[in-house]
């Protein structure tokens, strides 16, 4: 009970009025800023512009200050950076401690995550200390022009539904959205923007982790989100060893490969690699689907790729309605046939 009274409390303390401008947190690994950052930038832009006030990214790690100008380059007109040993892996501990100070100090209005590992575990985090509200997982972000608040699309029911949340009562209104369904924002050389150092203490017991070794799983090691291009497979592979030959077609073009669900539920190939509804949402440049049907599920994760090339024996399979170029055949002959000609150029 003291814990919910002391959240009321701080809520109703707060003057709404105060928080002003749009912080993206510029998540990176190992040095190196993720898509959906840049994405965010990019959906974070057309919010400060809708409702008038500054674009900021927040940034920590320990030593990764080369970031701070791409960060800027890509839109930020400020950057909140806290580099201390503490922030060199993530914790949850170190990067709330970290990140609500900053809140507490500066009070954005609104603060989007990316709806990743780290940014499903980092957002509610912070909402909490915050005492505000969360969405996760949104899909459409787009600010009221009467009320100037947000308004947070994001599926429900299994996507049967589209909910629209707002954040009325109580500041920063924070999202975490979706890698690979924003546009990402476009890079200005030379940029320039105002860099804030953050000063963060930390006493003993404020971070109750330690990270002892960092073992990637394959979703980090597979990173669809960031592929050009993508050879994606379903049932009609007929055998996991279907994907073999993908891999192969993949490698020649410098693409990774993915799959549809249903090849997944068969235990063809790892979840990492799934597209759709119920997988990773990818926008590569070019999408081959290969013995693909086409299921809204699946749709709904690559529809926005750049162009997409769909091979299938059954000329009504929806995948065609989609698709850019449209290969009716067995795609153990149109793949080995692509292939012939690729070693020919
Ligand atoms: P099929 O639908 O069986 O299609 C196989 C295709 O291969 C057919 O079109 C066939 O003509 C073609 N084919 C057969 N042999 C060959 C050949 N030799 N050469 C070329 N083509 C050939 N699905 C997803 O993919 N991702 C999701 O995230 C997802 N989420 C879901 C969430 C929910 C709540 C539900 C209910 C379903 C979800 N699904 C998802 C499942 C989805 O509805 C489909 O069942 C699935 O996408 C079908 O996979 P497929 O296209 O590989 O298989």
């Amino acid at each position: 009970f003291q814990a919910i009274k002391k959240t009321e409390d701080k809520k109703a303390a707060k003057d709404l009025s105060t928080y002003h401008g749009v912080w993206v947190f510029a998540e990176q690994r190992d040095g190196k800023l993720m898509q959906v950052a840049v994405e965010l930038l990019g959906e974070g832009a057309k919010l400060a512009k809708a409702v008038g006030c500054e674009l900021c990214a927040v940034l920590c790690g320990s030593g990764v200050e080369p970031l701070v100008s791409e960060l800027f380059e890509y839109g930020a007109d400020k950057v909140y950076y806290a580099d201390a040993p503490e922030l060199k892996q993530y914790t949850t501990d170190a990067y709330t401690k970290a990140i609500y100070e900053a809140i507490e100090t500066y009070k954005p209005e609104i603060v989007l995550l990316g709806a990743t590992h780290i940014g499903r575990d980092l957002g509610p985090c912070l909402a909490v200390r915050c005492g505000t509200g969360l969405t996760a997982d949104c899909t459409k972000l787009e600010i009221n022009p009467e009320t100037k608040g947000i308004m947070q699309t994001r599926p429900a029911f299994g996507g049967n539904l589209m909910a629209t949340i707002v954040c009325p009562n109580h500041r920063p209104q924070m999202s975490t959205v979706r890698p690979g369904v924003m546009e990402k924002a476009t890079r200005t050389a030379g940029r320039a923007g105002e860099l804030i150092r953050l000063r963060i203490g930390f006493h003993e017991g404020d971070i109750r982790t330690k990270v002892l070794e960092v073992v990637k799983s394959v979703k980090e090691a597979v990173s669809l989100t960031d592929a050009e291009i993508i050879v994606s497979g379903g049932m009609g592979l007929g055998n996991p060893e279907g994907f073999e030959l993908l891999k192969k077609f993949a490698e020649k073009l410098g693409g990774t490969i993915a799959a549809s669900r249903a090849a997944v539920d068969a235990g063809w190939i790892d979840h990492a690699y799934q597209v759709g509804q119920t997988g990773t949402t990818v926008k590569p440049k070019i999408y081959f689907a290969c013995g693909i049907s086409g299921a809204i599920q699946h749709v709904a994760g690559m529809q926005k790729s750049g162009l997409i090339v769909a091979i299938n024996t059954n000329e009504s399979a929806p995948i065609f309605d989609i698709a850019d170029f449209c290969i009716v055949g067995d795609l153990y002959k149109v793949i080995p046939a692509i292939l012939e000609e690729l070693e020919n150029v």
